[in-house]
């Protein structure tokens, strides 16, 4: 808030950043999105100290600074842990409303994040109210895939 000699005054600096890059993804990563191309299928990696298989794979566990050491096939079916419906745009999202969850496949002991779809947003609200904790998702599959997160199209209620 400006005070009367303007002391405590917030200045607002607009500005648009744009910083294209491109960078290797690993060998783990790039395995795990390999078979998002390929095969349509989600591989995990397992820790040898605490069990866990870790979605995004990924080299270490971040929980016991392991190296993982085993790739574990996952479902591309689980339930939704958490998700936000946005109301606001944001620069390379999609036009909202749209809904971004938190699903923990079935063999996986980490969630996934991705966009859900299936669910009717003329009343965000409601369908706030309706959507559950819990609810059986499945991942919706692009025809074309490139060797991306975004070859899951979306994930979807199973019901
Ligand atoms: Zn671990």
């Amino acid at each position: 808030m400006a005070t009367k000699d303007n002391k405590d005054e917030y200045i607002i600096v607009e500005q648009t950043w744009n910083v294209p890059f491109r960078h290797y993804a690993g060998e783990i990563t790039s395995r795990y999105l390999k078979e998002f191309r390929d095969n349509k299928k989600i591989m995990g990696r397992r820790c040898p100290k605490c069990k866990r298989v870790l979605i995004p794979a990924r080299k270490n566990c971040e929980r016991c600074f392991t190296e993982t050491d085993e790739w574990i096939e996952v479902n591309d079916e689980g339930k939704l842990v958490t998700f936000s419906i946005n109301c606001i745009k944001y620069v390379g999202m999609p036009d909202p409303p749209y809904i971004m969850g938190l699903i923990r496949l079935d063999g996986a002991d980490t969630d996934i994040l991705h966009y859900i779809k299936g669910i009717d947003l003329s009343d965000v609200d409601k369908a706030g109210r309706e959507l559950k904790i819990g609810t059986r998702m499945k991942a919706v599959w692009k025809e074309v895939r490139v060797g991306n997160v975004t070859d899951i199209d979306y994930f979807m209620p199973t019901v």
